[in-house]
């Protein structure tokens, strides 16, 4: 059985073309022998993600130093398990997993809540759309302008006024009262017995961006004392602020769009969605996460908030540069006129909110306009107030053109010189009321020597000339290289035999024993994140390294007692002049 497992995956691992695959999430450039792009799993600017073809492995160089093959790649973008990832790509590529192990109790946990989920949408779905205890709230629904084909494409639904339809339904489709405690579809009373959590609201079913039915969102139809909105608590699988309702149907628009409008709320979601409007998510709650930023950016880099205009939503803005700007964003706030909601203004004029759609305001000319609402420019004090409530935001933009810029516009706008605008935004960089997490690259300091001990091997790996391999023989051996994996695998590839056909990268890895085979691996895909030290060829560097050993060695031999020094300085000294020598005819 397991042996029949393992060879279902070398099967997958093979028809998987990994640069394909990867490169279908993200751009990968060409560098080499290897593809190289911005790792997707940590913020950067410049590339350290390396893909090889031909190891089918992909390592980041940066902050995060994640690396694997082609199946741990999607796992961590999909956020998958093991399991999860492979009967996926199974699918997807044609190799028939048959009995996933599922040693991965939680996965398999998780997926049967997903299902009792699924199960627990399509009871109120159906309720909602052919039973007569949900005629009411169909009217409702039609009533608020949504079509029949958007009710099924949400799967909205309606939760009887009873206590237990719901659980009843569930349990004798066989699920546990543990497993509908798990899901938050009821709550247990003092007595210990379940009852339903929604009761008598119209459902919403909460997807994730995957389209697995992960919570519910239930509204009140008749706002009486109870609350509007009742939601599914934090459980195994749903976490608000993961959620971006929607996302699951419109995300390829959204990448096509290359951008994504966010509101807040189902129906400001919904009713754009069903005029046209396919590039939309809503979030719960006001507040833009780190989380959903992370998931949106596999989408795109731009983000258009069209939240209430109201306090609420001023804050919300507030906070979404605060988590947006280190992440690289650019974000827009779309206006609508009078202050109305999404749902509303759509329905009332289509053209209009279209329109506001088009010219989305660059988040700090929103948040000006709003301080100079505030505080109008009448005095020195109230302009003193504008720049200092301003101040933390332009101070904390990342991209110096677009700070420069703002500091002009102030400038401008308060009729003062940009110096001392710039004095005010400086001054608010260390009693920052905000704080930005700004991700500063972990670079290791590696010295000169180890750095030119992995170029020579990097090269080695990469080269298809075999005249280098020949002349490095002459210049280095085992002992040239300080950390004895690098000298050992130095030596492997000297004797590596070669012939007239040129090196083979798998052939070779092949024949290394395992432990080894990753610091290799580590090697091979490093060489496509790094520039050649200042351009030397590979036979300088091999001349610099042992120049240095020798240094070295010199330095060891002059700390020993002065009757032992000679006769080891002389072959030192003869050796050097060698190199010297050898080095300047090149
Ligand atoms: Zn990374």
């Amino acid at each position: 059985m397991r042996q029949h497992m393992e060879s279902a995956i070398e099967k997958l691992k093979e028809r998987i073309d990994i640069v394909e695959l990867i490169g279908s999430y993200m751009t990968l450039k060409k560098a080499g022998r290897n593809f190289k792009g911005c790792c997707p799993f940590h913020q950067e600017k410049t590339p350290s993600f390396v893909v090889s073809p031909e190891r089918q492995l992909w390592r980041c160089f940066g902050a995060c130093g994640e690396g694997g093959d082609a199946i741990s790649f999607f796992m961590k973008w999909e956020h998958l398990t093991f399991p999860e990832a492979l009967a996926e790509l199974g699918q997807k590529y044609g190799v028939e997993i048959e009995h996933i192990p599922l040693q991965d109790k939680a996965a398999h946990y998780k997926d049967r809540l997903i299902g009792l989920n699924q199960k627990a949408a399509e009871f109120y779905h159906y309720i909602l759309t052919s039973s007569p205890v949900g005629k009411n709230a169909l009217e409702y629904v039609k009533n608020r302008g949504i079509h029949e084909k958007i009710i099924k494409t949400f799967q909205m639904g309606y939760s009887p006024s009873s206590w237990d339809s719901l659980s009843r339904f569930l349990q004798k489709k066989g699920y546990t009262r543990q497993e509908l405690m798990d899901t938050g579809l009821v709550n247990s009373a003092d007595s210990g017995r379940i009852y339903d959590r929604f009761r008598g609201r119209l459902m919403f079913p909460l997807f994730d961006h995957r389209g697995n039915t992960v919570g519910f969102s239930g509204r009140i139809l008749t706002p009486e004392k109870e609350a509007k909105y009742v939601n599914t608590p934090e459980t195994l699988l749903y976490h608000k602020r993961m959620m971006l309702y929607g996302l699951n149907i419109t995300k390829e628009a959204v990448k096509k769009e290359d951008s994504i409008i966010i509101v807040e709320g189902e129906f400001d979601m919904i009713t754009p969605y069903q005029y046209g409007v396919s590039n939309i998510a809503a979030v719960k709650g006001a507040a833009l996460t780190t989380e959903q930023l992370q998931l949106i950016k596999r989408y795109t880099n731009k983000v258009l908030l069209a939240l209430d205009s109201d306090k609420a939503g001023e804050e919300a803005i507030r906070r979404a540069i605060e988590v947006a700007e280190p992440l690289g964003f650019e974000l827009g706030v779309i206006v609508i006129e009078d202050g109305k909601d999404p749902d509303e203004a759509v329905k009332q004029n289509e053209a209009a909110f279209k329109q506001s759609l088009k010219k989305p305001v660059p988040v700090y000319d929103f948040l000006i306009d709003l301080f100079i609402k505030k505080y109008p420019l009448i005095d020195p004090f109230n302009k003193k107030r504008v720049g200092e409530e301003i101040a933390p935001f332009i101070n904390a933009i990342s991209n110096p053109i677009v700070q420069s810029y703002y500091i002009k516009q102030i400038a401008k706008l308060l009729d003062v010189s940009e110096e001392s605008v710039l004095r005010v935004v400086r001054s608010h960089g260390r009693r920052n009321k905000i704080v930005f997490q700004k991700k500063e690259s972990v670079v290791k300091k590696t010295s000169r020597e180890l750095l030119l001990q992995q170029f020579l091997l990097e090269s080695l790996l990469q080269s298809r000339d075999n005249t280098i391999t020949e002349k490095l023989k002459t210049i280095l051996t085992r002992e040239s290289f300080t950390v004895p994996s690098y000298g050992i695998i130095f030596e492997k590839i000297m004797q590596f035999p070669q012939g007239d056909s040129p090196f083979e990268i798998n052939t070779f890895t092949k024949s290394l024993p395992p432990e080894l085979t990753s610091v290799v691996d580590e090697l091979y895909l490093h060489a496509a994140s790094k520039e050649q030290p200042e351009n030397l060829s590979v036979e300088k560097i091999a001349y610099e390294l042992k120049k240095s050993l020798l240094r070295q060695k010199m330095k060891e031999i002059l700390s020993l007692p002065e009757e032992k020094q000679e006769e080891k300085l002389k072959s030192i000294q003869t050796s050097l002049k060698e190199l010297e020598k050898m080095s300047s005819t090149e």
